[in-house]
């Protein structure tokens, strides 16, 4: 399994972003939104989606609020 590929949604591609808010680095799947912590290991269970994750911390729910990292 490409280890890019999402456990939640088997379609989706995980990247690494910038939470600009908070300097935060975490991996969102592009196709569902799931979140994982930069730590967590995948494939594994997502903490939270980008919604959830947004909300937690008082921001707007935009993905402006995101960078993408190389
Ligand atoms: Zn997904």
């Amino acid at each position: 399994m490409n280890p890019d590929e999402c456990p939640m949604c088997d379609a989706g591609v995980i990247a690494r972003y910038r939470v600009n808010a908070t300097g935060e680095s975490i991996q969102v799947c592009d196709e569902c939104d799931s979140v994982w912590e930069e730590t967590d290991e995948l494939p594994g269970p997502a903490t939270a989606t980008v919604e959830q994750f947004l909300t937690v911390r008082g921001l707007p729910l935009l993905w402006s609020q995101l960078s993408a990292l190389a």
